[in-house]
């Protein structure tokens, strides 16, 4: 019989799929017989996903883009801006 406090120890190795499959079973017994830890349980499931998710998509591709074009145009101007200093010294 797993208790709260069993199932709160167990909670991250459950949202990972490290428990072994009689300990899950247990576990999800419990979720449904206590809506507390059913709570708990999926809000901390929903997080978790959530920065996943950020993971999984760092840095949308137009920001990229815009990102690389900024840093080409700086790149060029002070190429310019050498380039003109060079003439102006001879
Ligand atoms: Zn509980």
């Amino acid at each position: 019989m797993i208790t709260c406090k069993d199932f709160l120890r167990e909670l991250s190795d459950y949202l990972d799929d490290a428990t072994d499959p009689a300990l899950r079973a247990e576990l999800e017994r419990h979720i449904n017989e206590c809506p507390n830890c059913w709570v708990i349980c999926d809000t901390t499931r929903k997080t978790i996903q959530v920065f996943r998710g950020m993971d999984l998509h760092p840095l949308p591709e137009k920001v990229h883009q815009k990102l690389m074009d900024a840093l080409a145009r700086k790149a060029q101007e002070r190429a310019q801006k050498n380039g003109a200093a060079g003439l102006n010294q001879g």
